[in-house]
């Protein structure tokens, strides 16, 4: 039978620790050693997955191969591990209770009283071992979203402590912050092991800990935490602050956390087969130069933190299509409400290399980003748009070239005498009903390329499958026009009746797609739209 392992991580003293970024290092060095691996994140919410959320409010929703809308840490495991993370893998106190409630209403608990505990716990495992069974890794990592001490964590912690006492092959990793207060200028531990001690009330005893912090942890803090938390010095792992978070899979492993989590399994350990990780810093120290991309985004208003967060996917995908070029990218976020208000303003766009107008939703800042896709065009500036991005695309070159007026998607103007992009036929029913949730079109679908375009030639193929989620579609009654007038549809779906991507062969690289390819990008495997808007960014600069 196939055996697999589970490996817990749990946060303490802040939220934003980056533990998710650490689950994805331990299952990437788990990786190295040859092993397979998956990630499940917890999510203490009610919302029954993150799609319903808005961005600025808990950041990207990453969609997965089977079209779940989930957590953004999911990405990161993908970006890491390169293994498909299933939408099993998200898991949020709402679906918990979705599923124990509707059991009850179907009588699945023969009349009995139903109750929290036990049944929200075993719901938990029955999830967990539903992944361990789908997947078939060697190891699943589990991280507990939120902060132990939290109210809302609780229930997942109990159900991991349950499962640690009939299961032996459980490790608990524990993340936390030591902080270094200004006017003392010392790392500080004790609310690290504050944030043990409620691991411990909870049943749980970590086997390692995880010092997170803007300083490196050094030997007599290491002590003092191995001291008053029970767990061996060397079992304390430093994770302080680095410029690139994809220099932490060596770090990790050169302080022996992977040879020390496989002696816990009772597994042999060997060199780790790091190249990937290896090249990819090679790659990243040698990107001298620096190129500029402008990104047109929308969610601006509650500053600069959210954007990071809004479009974690799409600014690492530029990261990682820089690098493999050996230029560090320098983002510049553009926010399009400025072109709005002055057309002037249009004159910051001289100063990218390239511009990308990533997916989004409604019509705030539409006209300036619709505008700003008419200055890449106009100007032959690299231009890459996602999604929206690739609707919006479509809206401008109607209005502008193919003399179509105040020709718009309907989502924004339902009266547009033009709807040059519209709502899909099987949307219409589900949004006259309130049906929001999990109802858009979700996950991976499969795409012909036009051989000869841009488009095959980056991607090396005429198939290719990509990931989308959107509700709206290029109207079919206008494609003949917009081909008409020179834009060339280079990839649409296999019946030929949805629009995948577009792109102008008179521009040096003009290029848009119905899905999202930043959601595939690899630090070592660049997603290849990125890849080719870098390239033709590098080949005009020079
Ligand atoms: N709002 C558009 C749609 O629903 C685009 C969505 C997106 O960019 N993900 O079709």
């Amino acid at each position: 039978m196939h055996q697999t392992r589970f490996i817990v991580v749990t946060g303490g003293v802040l939220s934003g620790l980056g533990k998710g970024v650490i689950t994805s290092c331990i299952g990437a060095l788990l990786r190295a050693h040859g092993y397979t691996v998956t990630a499940i994140k917890m999510d203490p919410y009610i919302n029954v997955d993150a799609g319903t959320m808005r961005p600025t409010e808990h950041g990207e929703v990453f969609v997965t191969d089977d079209g779940g809308e989930t957590d953004q840490d999911l990405g990161n495991y993908e970006r890491f591990m390169d293994e498909p993370i299933l939408k099993a893998n998200s898991v949020t106190t709402g679906q918990l209770y979705l599923t124990v409630i509707q059991q009850e209403r179907n009588l699945k608990f023969d009349g009995k009283c139903v109750e929290v505990i036990p049944h929200i716990p075993l719901e938990i495992r029955r999830r967990i071992l539903d992944v361990a069974e789908k997947t078939k890794a060697d190891f699943v990592l589990i991280e507990v979203g939120g902060t132990v001490g939290d109210y809302q964590s609780i229930l997942f912690l109990e159900s991991l402590r349950e499962m640690k006492r009939e299961l032996n092959s459980m490790v608990f990793v524990h993340v936390a912050y030591l902080p270094t207060p200004g006017n003392i200028g010392e790392m500080k531990t004790k609310p690290a092991q504050h944030s043990v001690r409620f691991l411990n009330a909870s049943g749980i005893q970590p086997d390692f800990i995880v010092a997170r912090g803007e300083h490196l942890l050094d030997d007599i803090r290491k002590e003092k935490l191995s001291v008053f938390c029970n767990v061996k010095s060397e079992r304390v792992i430093a994770a302080p602050d680095v410029k690139w978070i994809y220099s932490l899979p060596s770090m990790f492993a050169e302080q022996k956390f992977d040879r020390m989590l496989l002696e816990d399994f009772g597994l042999d350990y060997k060199d780790p087969d790091m190249k990937v990780w290896d090249d990819l810093m090679k790659n990243i120290n040698a990107s001298k130069e620096s190129i500029t991309i402008g990104v047109a985004g929308k969610y601006f208003d509650i500053g600069d933190f959210v954007l990071e967060d809004s479009y974690v996917s799409v600014i690492e995908a530029i990261k990682h299509a820089c690098w493999n070029n050996n230029r560090m990218p320098n983002i510049v976020w553009l926010d399009t409400k400025d072109f709005e208000k002055d057309e002037k303003n249009l004159s910051k766009l001289d100063e990218v290399d390239a511009l990308i107008v990533p997916g989004g939703f409604g019509a705030s800042g539409v006209e300036g980003k619709i505008k700003v896709i008419q200055y890449a065009r106009e100007h032959n500036i690299p231009f890459l748009g996602l999604c929206y991005g690739m609707q919006l695309a479509v809206v401008e070159y109607a209005r502008n070239v193919c003399g179509l007026q105040g020709a718009h998607s309907s989502e924004v103007n339902k009266d547009t005498p033009n709807p040059v992009i519209d709502i899909l036929d099987e949307q219409k029913e589900l949004m006259e009903k309130s049906m929001y949730g999990a109802t858009m079109r979700l996950g991976a679908y499969p795409a012909q390329l036009k051989a000869g375009t841009k488009v095959s030639g980056l991607y090396g193929s005429n198939e290719v499958s990509e990931r989308h989620r959107h509700r709206y579609e290029v109207n079919p009654k206008y494609i003949q026009t917009l081909e008409d007038n020179g834009l060339v549809f280079s990839g649409y779906s296999p019946d030929r009746k949805l629009m995948e991507f577009l792109e102008l062969p008179s521009h040096p690289y003009f290029v848009g797609t119905q899905a999202h390819p930043e959601f595939k990008s690899r630090p070592f495997r660049p997603a290849p739209l990125f890849d080719g808007l870098i390239k033709a960014a590098i080949g005009l600069k020079e």
